[in-house]
């Protein structure tokens, strides 16, 4: 996925502000921060969204979200709360297709989403 921003980050052919990476997963600060925290997990692997999870990859999913609580920990936002976002195809505003997982925290969040 020559074209793929993020799998440019896993490559390091993009700079990021990496803040957790293991051998299948990696995660970064967002580059435009919708709240005091705002990190993007994404597999290593290139999944373009939700839709292409199957028999063989959904074990991402679980150790995703291992990680979700790992960083909440580390990050400081597991007590007080935050969020976690994957928008998947274009009704959600999916703008990068590599599956990925916003964690935001450190301010309240309105519901219903916009
Ligand atoms: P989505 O709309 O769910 O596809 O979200 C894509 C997210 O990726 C947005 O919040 C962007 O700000 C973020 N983003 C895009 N390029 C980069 C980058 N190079 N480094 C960090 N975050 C990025």
């Amino acid at each position: 996925m020559e074209e793929c921003i993020f799998c440019k980050i896993v490559s390091k052919e993009v700079k990021s502000n990496i803040i957790y990476e293991d051998d299948s997963f990696i995660a970064f600060r967002d580059i435009n921060p919708q709240a005091p925290t705002h990190l993007l997990l994404i597999p290593k692997i290139h999944i373009n969204s939700l839709n292409d999870i199957n028999e063989e990859n959904v074990n991402v999913l679980s150790k995703l979200c291992l990680i979700i609580k790992k960083i909440a920990s580390s990050e400081k936002i597991a007590e007080e709360g935050y969020r976690v976002v994957v928008n998947t195809g274009a009704n959600a505003g999916q703008a990068v297709k590599h599956l990925h997982f916003h964690i935001l925290g450190g301010r309240k969040f309105s519901w219903p989403p916009g």
